[in-house]
C-alpha cells in the first residue's frame, strides 16, 4: 500500500515538535527494502518479495509489524476468492510498534504499541455516518485491498492505529483485531444478555473467542458443537459443554452460526428458546431452509446476520483484555517466521481443515 508520493513530502511541513522525530523518520527512509510474503498468483503459493519501505504520508503512521495472524481469509484469497489484486501482500491481524508519523498526526507517537485496525473508510459517507463504518461505500480491508501484515513495516492511517495497553501481548492484540473483534460484534447484535445460554456452531479461531467473550460477558452456559474431537476436547477444558452434532442443542438464547453449512444453521435455530436469535456470521451462500410457523413465528425467534466489526469495538477488547476479564493467552497454537515456506505450509493446513486455532507471524522487534 501508499507506494506512491510520500518521499516527496518528507522534510515538508515539520513542526518543532516533528523535528524530534526527524531522526526516526530518516531511519525509516534509509531503510533497505523491507521484507514481505505475497500472494503473486491464484493457486499459487506465496512468493517471498522485497518491498520499498516507504514513510508514512500525511495523517499516516509506519508500523513495524511485531504479529500477524493467519487467517482462513488469508488461504482463501490464496485460492483466488475474493478479487483480490495480485501481487497482494495478505494479513489483517497485525500489531507492532509506530516507528514514524506522517504530518499532521496527534493521536500516535512514535514508540507506541498499536494493533491495526484493519477496514480503512472515509467517516463521511451516509454509510460511515448512518449504518456503521463497515458499510463505508468506499471502504477498504488492509491486507485484502491493499498490502497487509505479512511484512516488516506497513503504513496505515492514524486512526487505524488503535493503542495496546501494556500488560496486553501484541500478538494477542493482532488476533483480536479480526476473530475476536468478529465474535464481540455478532454477540453485540444478537443482543446476548448476561445469563443466557450461547451455542457456538463450529469452532475454530472465531469460536474460541466467542466461547471466552460469552463468558467474560456472562454467559449462564456454552455449548460448543464442532466435528473434531480435539476441538470438543479444548472447548471443555475451556468450560463449554460440547457435542458433535448441532441437533443436540436446546435451551439456547443465542445460536452463532460459523460454519456456513445450512444444516448446521437450522439445527441451531430450531435449539433456541422462545425470543432466541440465530446469528449467521459464516460467509456462506448456501440457502437455509426454514418452516416459517414452527421455527421462526410460533417462537418469537429471528435470524440475523452481522459483518465486520467497529474500531470502538476493538478498544472496548484490548480494554477487556488489559483487566483480565478476557483471557485469549489459549487462542494462539502455532507461531511462525516471516517465511513464505512456513507460510503456505499453514496456509495448506487451513485449506485441507485443521484442529489447531490460530497461527501468528512473530517477530521480536528491538523495543
Ligand atoms: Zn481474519
Ligand atoms: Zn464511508
Amino acid at each position: 500500500m501508499a507506494l506512491r508520493s510520500h518521499l516527496p513530502n518528507v522534510g515538508a511541513g515539520f513542526s518543532p515538535l516533528q523535528d524530534r522525530l526527524k531522526p526516526v523518520l530518516t531511519f525509516s527512509i534509509t531503510l533497505q527494502p523491507m521484507r514481505a510474503v505475497q500472494i503473486v498468483a491464484p493457486n499459487q503459493p506465496l512468493a517471498a518479495a522485497s518491498l520499498p519501505s516507504l514513510p508514512p504520508g500525511a495523517g499516516e503512521v509506519t508500523v513495524e509489524i511485531a504479529a500477524c495472524g493467519i487467517c482462513p481469509s488469508d488461504a482463501h484469497y490464496r485460492s483466488g476468492f475474493g478479487d483480490v489484486a495480485m501481487p497482494r501482500t495478505p494479513g489483517h491481524e497485525v500489531a507492532g510498534v509506530v516507528r514514524a508519523i506522517g504530518e499532521g498526526v496527534s493521536s500516535v507517537n512514535v514508540g507506541d504499541r498499536v494493533a491495526v485496525h484493519y477496514l480503512r473508510t472515509c467517516r463521511e459517507c451516509r454509510s460511515c455516518t448512518q449504518s456503521g463504518e463497515q458499510f463505508c461505500e468506499s471502504g477498504e480491508m488492509i491486507g485484502k485491498h491493499r498490502d497487509g501484515g505479512y511484512a516488516e513495516f506497513l503504513n496505515i492511517p492514524d486512526r487505524n492505529a488503535v493503542p495496546v495497553p501494556a500488560n496486553v501481548p501484541l500478538e494477542i492484540a493482532a488476533l483480536m483485531m479480526c476473530s475476536t473483534a468478529t465474535a464481540f460484534h455478532a454477540l453485540r447484535v444478537a443482543r446476548m444478555q448476561p445469563g443466557e445460554t450461547v451455542a457456538l456452531l463450529g469452532f475454530g479461531g472465531l469460536g474460541v473467542s466467542g466461547l471466552e467473550l460469552a463468558k467474560a460477558l456472562g454467559a449462564k452456559r456454552v455449548a460448543v458443537v464442532d466435528v473434531v474431537p480435539e476441538k470438543r476436547a479444548f472447548a471443555e477444558s475451556r468450560g463449554a459443554e460440547a457435542f458433535a452434532d448441532a441437533g443436540e442443542l436446546r435451551d439456547v438464547d443465542v445460536a452463532i452460526d460459523f460454519t456456513g453449512r445450512a444444516a448446521v444453521a437450522t439445527a441451531g435455530l430450531r435449539a433456541l428458546r422462545p425470543g432466541g436469535r440465530l446469528m449467521v456470521v459464516a460467509l456462506s451462500e448456501e440457502p437455509i431452509s426454514l418452516n416459517p410457523y414452527r421455527d421462526l413465528v410460533a417462537k418469537e425467534r429471528s435470524i440475523v446476520g452481522c459483518s465486520d466489526h467497529l474500531r470502538s469495538e476493538l478498544v472496548e477488547l484490548l480494554e477487556m483484555a488489559s483487566t483480565g476479564r478476557l483471557d485469549l493467552r489459549h487462542a494462539i497454537s502455532r507461531r511462525v517466521a516471516l517465511d513464505a515456506n512456513e507460510i503456505n505450509e499453514v496456509l495448506d493446513t487451513l485449506d485441507r481443515g485443521t484442529s489447531a486455532l490460530r497461527t501468528v507471524i512473530t517477530r521480536s522487534l528491538d523495543s
